[in-house]
């Protein structure tokens, strides 16, 4: 059993005019909407795409009547009464894509196998277990119903019928559903363009010769990399020294060729750099305190007509403010209409963690199956807003809620698997 002592440099739980989670996700929510156009894909190349239009079926699915499993396709008339026998003879043999030709007649069958086209006349089923076959005559027992084993036309679908809305992102059984119906080409929404720098003289980006008193960029490479997994086609601006003139320009640049803009980094209160002063006069931009750890100063706005978000410098502030508040915000922006939950799943802590009330905290957490086969969480231990290996490592974030002041060990925590994030 570990107990976390909480870090609280830049957190003052009393400081007024802060917001919670929810207040601030909702008023980024109210802010966007959809602004994307239309583009005609092939089905090879829709997968995780967005609708654009609802897909309507021209064609019924299954398109004909054909045989739920192998047997011998009769017709019901010629079902034996109780306790009979009926006799009928074989006059013909359906495989799947080669229909009968010639009619049924009374007393007669038809061998056919699964998927295949039932026989006109033919309305009935009997499995090939369920038979005894002497020559070419099939004997058939009083155990079987009518109509049993058919598969009638436009049971999946029927022609006419909308099957998928748009907003849909596309799942692998909706692409095989939409190719179910023959159709090669539809219309998903354009990707949103997204602009994404960093800012900081002391950051260095990947292949630059490390310089004392640098760090490398890690924030960019996250934020571009989540924003690929979602669809979004990405402008890498590269990192902005902390001068006036050069984030002025990059703003401006951004904001006439993106939708969306993301900075990290230069919007706490003791920034050293010129990001905030910058960003005030370059558009209309909200310096929020969210009352939550880590991620507590977000810049939320427009410049001109892209939307902005300046998330915080500190690599996992980055991550968690991502997915909780960018991710829902670009969803609605991309004209996602579902799935918008991220569900939680309660988990039992199996360890302390300190934790004072008023603020929402997003522990990095390890989520594993206990041996009475219940949900438990444990923490990636060292939760510091800057220790990035502690989302690497975890596999759930542990949500305690703003009111929630410190868990003890075997209590009930909410959990957010990050597979139903990233
Ligand atoms: P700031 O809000 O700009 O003062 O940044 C807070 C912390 O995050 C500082 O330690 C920065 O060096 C760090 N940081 C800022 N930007 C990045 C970045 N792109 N990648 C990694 N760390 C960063
Ligand atoms: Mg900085």
């Amino acid at each position: 059993m570990t107990t976390l002592t909480v870090q609280n440099s830049c957190d003052d739980e009393n400081e007024q005019g802060t917001l919670t989670v929810n207040n601030a996700l909702q008023n980024m929510l109210s802010a966007v909407s959809e602004r994307t156009g239309s583009e005609q894909v092939h089905l090879t190349s829709a997968v995780d795409r967005i609708l654009d239009k609802p897909i309507v079926s021209s064609i019924n699915v299954p398109s004909h009547r054909n045989a739920a499993v192998d047997g011998y396709a009769i017709m019901q008339a010629d079902l034996p009464a109780s306790g009979e026998i009926a006799r009928l003879n074989i006059t013909g043999r359906v495989v799947a894509g080669h229909p009968h030709k010639g009619d049924l007649q009374a007393g007669d069958c038809i061998q056919i196998m699964t998927g295949g086209q039932m026989p006109d006349l033919a309305d009935t089923v009997i499995m090939q277990e369920h038979v005894e076959v002497h020559g070419n005559t099939v004997h058939i027992d009083a155990r079987h119903s009518a109509g049993q084993n058919v598969r009638q036309a436009g049971e999946d679908i029927h022609s006419g019928q909308t099957i998928l809305q748009a907003g849909s992102k596309l799942t692998p059984p909706q692409i095989g559903l939409i190719a179910s119906l023959g159709i090669a080409e539809f219309q998903v929404k354009t990707p949103l363009v997204v602009a994404v720098f960093s800012t900081g003289d002391e950051v260095l980006s990947i292949g630059d010769a490390p310089r004392e008193g640098c760090i490398y960029d890690s924030n960019r490479y996250s934020i571009i990399s989540a924003l690929k997994k979602i669809g979004c086609s990405v402008l890498d601006m590269g990192v902005i020294a902390d001068e006036p003139d050069k984030l002025r320009n990059a703003f401006e640049l951004a904001s006439k060729s993106a939708d969306v803009i993301f900075t990290s980094g230069g919007v706490s209160v003791g920034a050293a750099d010129y990001t905030k002063q910058v960003l005030s006069e370059a558009g209309s931009i909200n310096f929020w305190k969210v009352a939550m750890k880590p991620g507590r100063p977000i810049a939320f706005g427009n410049i001109d007509d892209a939307i902005f978000f300046g998330l915080p410098g500190n690599p996992v502030a980055v991550m968690v403010t991502f997915y909780q508040f960018a991710l829902p915000c670009l969803q609605k922006m991309m004209g996602l209409t579902t799935p918008l939950i991220t569900p939680t799943i309660n988990a039992r802590c199996t360890q302390s963690i300190r934790k004072i009330s008023g603020r929402t905290e997003f522990q990095r957490g390890i989520l594993s199956k206990a041996a009475d086969d219940e949900w438990q969480v444990s923490t990636t231990g060292q939760q510091g807003s800057g220790i990035l290996k502690s989302m690497s490592d975890a596999n759930a974030f542990i949500i305690l809620e703003h009111q929630r002041s410190s868990v003890k060990e075997g209590e009930w925590v909410q959990v957010q698997p990050f597979s139903a994030l990233f």
